[in-house]
């Protein structure tokens, strides 16, 4: 099988498990979408994507969104930037991107504002959150939460909050895992009911290859996959 087979075919399959663990999780098919993750890959693979109606690519660097979105101008592409951004990097983001997924601090939100007005610009936003207790992941403190939004509900008009995003625990235990996912959609569930302005919290980001299942039993609106459509990255090239 050539390697673009491979995507297309890969794609497919992935799109039916996520419909039938959907429906297991007593919600209807279709609720869940599949955001592929194309950092690290080329042009080819990301065409081939397009050609299995992927519209929606998550990226983990400012820069690489900025580049593919020139390779690939005219494919109307929604990039989601979806990795730690740097604040001198908030204007590639405000240009190129529709989306971010990683938005986890205050001085992250004022750079990305800023650049926006400039831009004459929206971006749909999620704010990454960290449910596990791992020092390298990056997201805010569940604590800081409330303040949070409060602020970017009063400060950003320019940042469309959409919902949360997190990833889990890297750990062999499911139960670990799912526990990082349960307290997300928790979490999202307590800041929902303070009904705070123009924050709409829909939109639950969680999920990746190795984990997406129990993502969608917990409530999963959006897994990003990467290594299961696109195949091992090689961080060399
Ligand atoms: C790379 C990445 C993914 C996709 O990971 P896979 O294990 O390849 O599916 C998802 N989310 C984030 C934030 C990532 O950086």
């Amino acid at each position: 099988m050539s390697k673009a087979s491979t995507i297309s075919t890969r794609i497919a399959a992935l799109r039916a498990r996520i419909d039938e663990l959907t429906l297991a999780s007593g919600r209807p098919a279709g609720s869940v979408t599949l955001l592929p993750v194309s950092k690290t890959f080329g042009v080819d693979a990301i065409q081939e994507a397009i050609a299995s109606g992927m519209r929606r690519f998550g990226e983990n660097k400012a820069q690489d969104i900025r580049d593919k979105s020139k390779e690939l101008a005219g494919s109307e592409i929604q990039w989601v930037m979806i990795g730690h951004l740097q604040t001198n990097k908030a204007r590639d983001i405000a240009r190129y991107a529709h989306e971010i997924q990683s938005l986890d601090r205050q001085s992250l939100a004022d750079a990305l504002e800023k650049r926006l007005q400039l831009e004459g610009r929206t971006l749909d936003a999620l704010v990454q959150v960290k449910t596990s207790n791992e020092p390298s992941k990056f997201g805010l403190d569940p604590l800081e939460l409330e303040d949070f939004l409060s602020y970017l509900s009063s400060h950003t008009p320019s940042l469309r909050v959409r919902g949360l995003m997190t990833m889990a625990v890297n750990d062999p235990q499911p139960d670990a895992v799912r526990a990082c996912f349960r307290r997300l959609r928790e979490l999202r569930d307590e800041m929902k009911k303070l009904g705070i302005p123009g924050i709409e919290l829909g939109r639950l980001s969680m999920g990746m290859s190795g984990d997406y299942d129990l993502a969608i039993a917990e409530g999963s609106t959006e897994v990003r996959i990467g290594s299961a459509i696109f195949g091992d990255r090689s961080y060399t090239k």
